[in-house]
């Protein structure tokens, strides 16, 4: 069976079943936080477990490094309307150790492209309409800073209002231990990069 359907078989089952049950909440987080983490595989469960929440406690952004690439891309519009619509009155950028968008090289992305078939003509029209393709890709060398970046954004984002605690945090990918890179309540702690 193809992964579709076994996901919908499952899904069936999962339905029929009433598991959603013990799932049940409303969109307002219970814990007034929204979160932006990492995408990586291993934190679907641990990260909401080692940082104690379940289902309805929090808004969960993710995406590739837990970065925001431009204030006013959709990352940063999610934290707006957390904030303004959804009661979120905290916010965490949680990246984490051995992260794949660390040292990422946009040079590997864009060969694997053309292997995979996308034209070097689609790329050289990409590039030469203006589109600056090695920035868009590349992740970052220091995960500290990249946390420390994020939260800047946030905190300095014309529309975030200027009470919301930003706190910046580094997860452990096997422990779940997390470390303050930014206390947002005004402390910055010095931890390793
Ligand atoms: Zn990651």
């Amino acid at each position: 069976m193809d992964r579709l359907n076994t996901l919908l078989d499952h899904n069936r089952a999962f339905v029929e079943s009433r598991e959603y049950e013990q799932y049940k909440t409303d969109k307002f987080p219970g814990k007034g936080l929204a979160v932006l983490a990492c995408m990586d595989a291993r934190l679907v469960e641990l990260l909401p477990k080692a940082m104690g929440l379940k289902n309805g406690d929090a808004k969960l952004i993710k995406n590739a490094g837990a970065l925001i690439t431009h204030p006013w891309g959709s990352v940063m519009r999610s934290l707006i309307v957390a904030v303004y619509e959804l009661r979120a009155d905290e916010i965490c950028v949680v990246a984490h150790r051995d992260c794949g968008m660390r040292a990422i090289d946009p040079k590997h992305i864009l060969d694997h492209a053309v292997e995979r078939g996308i034209p070097e003509e689609t790329i050289a029209t990409l590039r030469n309409a203006g589109i600056d393709l090695d920035n868009w890709l590349k992740g970052f060398d220091n995960v500290s800073d990249s946390v420390r970046h994020s939260v800047q954004t946030i905190r300095n984002h014309p529309l975030m209002p200027k009470d919301i605690p930003v706190h910046g945090l580094v997860i452990h990918p096997s422990t779940g231990r997390l470390e303050v890179i930014i206390n947002g309540y005004g402390e910055e702690s010095h931890t390793a990069a």
